[in-house]
Formats: structure tokens, sequence, C-alpha cells
């Protein structure tokens, strides 16, 4: 159980258009802090108002890219009240990710206590407009002025908010994605796995590609034989071939999303048949040119469920479902965004 200070601020900002929020863009009043070194462990947790971080300019994080975050949201139910959504699943990811980039953890309990405080103490910022929501980001920085590579000796784990827009301000529109044939995201034994910052960085040169060719999303293949499907830009990707749902399996190269987890969960649930077998790409096109290839989505906590209208690999392109949604990419839609906005009944349980 921490003990966290809180300091309200005494300029409070004056709230943004709720409906014009966009992603990322404005910030809460205040942040969390908690401080890490060797000798005290996890210490001095705190509320302050939002600030700039003063930072030695050697701080490890700055130039050998140590640290991770998490991405989850705070959703305004229609009595209201608040609530976040398997907001343990993050805690697990995040202990996961700071394992395999020698960071320190919080334990679960101490991360979803960290959440709730800062969500609840900038409680006035969890936008009420349909389909907005308050974006809460967690991270971890190595903050030892040290140019050795070795590992940190002093951290910070903080966490910022910030109010977001209706992703589909205008409708679900269905994207265009190209499929990354040159550059790799992940290799097995890497840190595909992880919400670490290089993986971001790494991955904008075919983002940068995509759009100069006019698609809006990167699908990656595996990092050995560029031949099987892994995930599309910052979201988890499905395929609907013949009746069957295929995601690529977690095995280390592809980030184990919560919207996945509890896609899968949902449609094993409704009887549908889900398949994490390895997916080569070329199954995928020739299941378009056989009219087999159903619906194609990806899954991630900014947009929920995103369905993809054409996907083109080296010279061949395939139209999915002629632009429409299909029918299991809407229901997952309508379903998650019901369960998150406290509009359908939480029977599974996911919501706190
Ligand atoms: N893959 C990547 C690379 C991501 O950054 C994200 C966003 N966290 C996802 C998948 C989807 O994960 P989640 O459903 O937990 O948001």
């Amino acid at each position: 159980m921490l003990q966290i200070t809180t300091q309200r601020t005494t300029t409070p900002k004056a709230k943004p258009d709720e409906s014009n929020l966009g992603f990322g863009v404005h910030y809460t009043d205040h942040m969390l802090i908690i401080d890490h070194d060797e000798e005290q462990g996890w210490h001095d947790a705190r509320i302050v108002p939002y600030q700039p971080l003063e930072l030695d300019p050697a701080a490890m994080v700055f130039h050998y890219a140590m640290e991770s975050f998490e991405g989850l949201k705070a959703y305004r139910t229609p009595d209201g009240s608040i609530q976040l959504f398997r907001p343990d699943k993050n805690a697990q990811r995040m202990i996961n990710t700071n394992h395999r980039m020698c960071l320190p953890s919080l334990p679960v309990e101490d991360f979803v206590q960290a959440v709730k405080a800062i969500v609840s103490f900038d409680q006035d910022w969890v936008p009420h407009a349909e389909g907005t929501s308050l974006y809460i980001r967690p991270f971890v920085i190595a903050t030892e002025p040290h140019l050795g590579v070795r590992t940190s000796r002093t951290h910070k784990f903080i966490i910022v908010c910030s109010p977001v827009g209706a992703y589909y301000s205008t409708g679900i529109n269905p994207v265009k994605i190209f499929v990354e044939d040159e550059y790799t995201r992940a290799c097995p034994g890497g840190t595909g796995f992880t919400k670490c910052g290089g993986n971001y960085a790494a991955s904008l040169i075919s983002q940068v590609k995509a759009h100069e060719l006019g698609y809006e999303q990167t699908l990656w293949l595996d990092g050995v034989e560029h031949k099987y499907v892994e995930e599309v830009g910052s979201m988890n990707c499905f395929f609907k071939i013949d009746g069957t749902v295929y995601t690529a399996p977690t095995v280390g190269t592809v980030l184990p999303g919560v919207t996945r987890m509890s896609c899968i969960e949902l449609l094993k649930h409704w009887g549908i048949p889900v398949s994490e077998e390895r997916l080569p790409i070329a199954d995928v096109m020739k299941a378009s040119h056989d009219g087999k290839l159903e619906e194609v989505f990806g899954t991630g906590t900014a947009a929920v469920i995103s369905p993809v209208g054409e996907l083109r690999y080296e010279g061949d392109v395939a139209h999915i479902n002629n632009g429409e949604i299909g029918e299991v990419t809407h229901k997952l839609y309508n379903t998650l965004t019901g369960i998150q906005w406290g509009k359908l009944p939480d029977e599974l349980g996911w919501t706190v």
C-alpha cells in the first residue's frame, strides 16, 4: 500500500473543448511521481501540479532508452461515475516489460492504487461527451546521470493523464494497411513483447513509408522470415477467414494487448473459433482472392476496434468486405465499448 501525499495546483487550467480533444494534446492539472533508488526502493509517492521534470542531461533514459510505459483509459459512465478497464493487466504487462528492460517495477496493487489515485484527484478531467475518455500514461525512466552502459541506480515512476476525443468522431472508417516487407519490428529474444519506447522509435520509418504510399498504418511481419503476420502499428491484428478468427500468438515478438485478450475471451464465449497459430501473409492474400477473407481488424486501447478495408503486400492488394464493417468486428466494438463506458452489464467483471 502506497502512502501518497498530495499538493493541489493553485493555477488550475481551463478545461478543453470536449468536442475537439484529439489524442495526447491536453494534460490534466496534476501528475503522480514515485522515486526509486537502491537503498530505499520505491519512496516519496506524491501527486503534484503538472510541471516539467528537472533531469540531469546525463540521465540514462536519454542515452540508452532505459524506459517503459503503459497506456489505459478511465471512462465516464452514464451515472457520472468513473471506471477503469482491467488495469491489473496493464500493471502485469509493465512488470513483464520492466523485467526485460532491467527496470524496477511496482507490485500490481500499487500500480492500480497509483492509477486510481491520480484519476480520482483529477476526476473533473474525465470528459463526459460520447466516446471521450481520460488516457492514462504510466511510465518508468532511469534517472541516474551515468554514461557507462549498465543498469541505473535511480528511477522515477510517473503518471500523466490526457483527456482524449472520440477516436471515430466521423464514424468508423476502415483503414488502409501497408504490409512491411523490408523493415523488422521484433525478433525472437528481443523486446517485441514489451512496451519500451525504443520499439516505437524504430517503427517510425515504416510509418513514414506507409504514409508516403498513401496507407495509414504498417502491418508487421515476423522478423526472421518476413512471412507471418504479427501486428499493426500500435494494435494487435485479427483476420476472419472462412469462419475462423486468426490472431498472431504472443510468443515474444507481439505485444500482448489487453484488448486482444478481451476479444479472444469474447469470441470464445460466443462460440466463434479462434486460432492463435502463426498465419502466413500469403494465406491472407490467397484467402482474399478466393473470397474467403471475411474481416480484418486491429485492436488496441486507443481505437478499441479498427476495421481494415485494404491490405497491400508487395504488388498485391486485398480489398476486404467491400470496405464494409464486418459482423464480428461490429459486435466486438459494440460489446467492448458498451462495457468500457458502462452502458452494458459487465458480466465478465472487467471494470474497476
Ligand atoms: N501492439 C502494440 C505495438 C501497441 O503499442 C498496443 C497498444 N498498447 C497494442 C498492440 C494494443 O494493446 P492494448 O490492447 O493493451 O492497448
